[in-house]
């Protein structure tokens, strides 16, 4: 016999900060939880991507994380432990926000495939399948590494890993590691693995710090440059790529210790190392990309919402309405990729879906 369909209003799909706060929203308005709309996850534990960060990043060393709405972190844990990893503090605080407000979130559900059947959304899981008349998209990048196309990626005889696949700087210990990327995470990386083995670092562009406070005026310009582009249907740039990079004391740290004089990108990659269109080359054992994500929404090509230029065009409030489907809205995408994005974006997008839904 087919499977059954569950029907719902409403599907929400990932249950981190973004879709946290999407389902708190539609809740606060009045939809019915488990009846009318449902969050689908597929992380094994509450946390979004978070329970999946290496060990070493703390509530210290994080750029800052968001209170979700309606309950601080504070109430779920002492937020002045600060050397508490962000891999288990962000899930004990998701963990108590899921249970304090009823939250009708299931896991591990993986969303195959969203596509259009008679009218609604067909979405199909591993577990079960929904029917939805609207979609609150919110998969986050964690599933969805990026590492350029090098020449000669598969002829290394050493060890490539990707920021997603890092656990601690003990296992290069001997080894020469050449660290690829100019973000935040590159640099803490190499860091802390420059404490334990030799390193180099490699980034495209000069990377640009940035001196003095990030004040709020500047987090404005930067979301809004990227909003500009998902509205004009251009592929997002990464909030990170557009706010720079604070010079921390430990940036100048690593400064005093010699540690940014970074090198070009290479050009091509050897079975013992990198080389450069110069012909220079380096011998390395490992090299670690990080070279950043992409937003994770294969399981919606069905619905076709890219265009000509590459990107989803964005539409609404916030810009997390598909123009192509005003059924669906993307949260934590493009503008929205941070956790205080995520957070309005959540609100935003349940607000306006239940009214374009007639459920307001
Ligand atoms: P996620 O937390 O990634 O949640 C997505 C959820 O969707 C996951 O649970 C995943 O399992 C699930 N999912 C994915 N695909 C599917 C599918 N097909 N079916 C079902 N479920 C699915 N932002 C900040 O504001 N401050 C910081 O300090 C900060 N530090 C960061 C550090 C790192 C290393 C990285 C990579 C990012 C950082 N960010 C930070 C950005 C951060 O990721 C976002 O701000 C925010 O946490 C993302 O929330 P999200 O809900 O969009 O996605």
């Amino acid at each position: 016999a087919p499977a059954a369909v569950i029907k719902m209003q409403i599907v929400v799909i990932g249950a981190g900060q973004a879709g946290l706060s999407a389902a708190y929203h539609l809740k606060r308005r009045g939809m019915a939880p488990h009846k009318e709309f449902v969050v689908l996850d597929q992380s094994p534990e509450p946390g979004g991507a978070w329970q999946h960060r290496w060990p070493s990043l703390t509530l210290s060393t994080v750029n800052r994380i968001h209170d979700l709405p309606g309950m601080p972190f504070a109430e779920a844990l002492d937020t002045t432990a600060t050397e508490m990893p962000a891999n288990t503090a962000v899930p004990t605080y998701f963990a108590a926000y899921e249970k304090r407000f009823e939250l009708p979130i299931y896991r591990p559900v993986t969303v195959k495939v969203v596509c259009k059947r008679d009218g609604r959304f067909r979405i199909e899981t591993d577990r079960v399948q929904f029917s939805a008349r609207g979609l609150i998209n919110a998969t986050g990048t964690w599933e969805s590494p990026y590492i350029p196309d090098v020449p000669g990626r598969d002829r290394f005889k050493g060890r490539q890993l990707h920021t997603k696949d890092y656990k601690t700087a003990e296992e290069f210990r001997g080894k020469h590691v050449v660290v690829v990327g100019g973000g935040i995470s590159g640099i803490q990386l190499l860091d802390e693995i420059s404490r334990v083995t030799r390193t180099s670092w490699v980034t495209r562009r000069p990377p640009e710090f940035r001196q003095g406070p990030f004040d709020a005026e500047a987090g404005r310009a930067a979301v809004a440059k990227v909003e500009d582009r998902v509205r004009h249907g251009l592929p997002p740039d990464s909030v990170v790529s557009v706010t720079g990079i604070p010079f921390t004391p430990a940036i100048e740290a690593m400064q005093a210790r010699g540690l940014l004089n970074r090198l070009p990108m290479f050009s091509e990659i050897t079975e013992d190392g990198v080389r450069w269109p110069d012909g220079t080359s380096l011998r390395a054992e490992v090299i670690l990309w990080c070279t950043g994500f992409r937003s994770s929404l294969d399981h919606l090509a069905p619905l076709m919402l890219h265009g000509e230029s590459g990107g989803i065009t964005m539409t609404g409030r916030l810009a997390t309405q598909a123009a192509k489907d005003p059924r669906v809205h993307l949260v934590g995408y493009g503008p929205s990729a941070s956790t205080i994005g995520a957070n309005r974006a959540g609100g935003a997008a349940a607000r306006e879906l239940m009214e374009f839904l007639d459920l307001a």
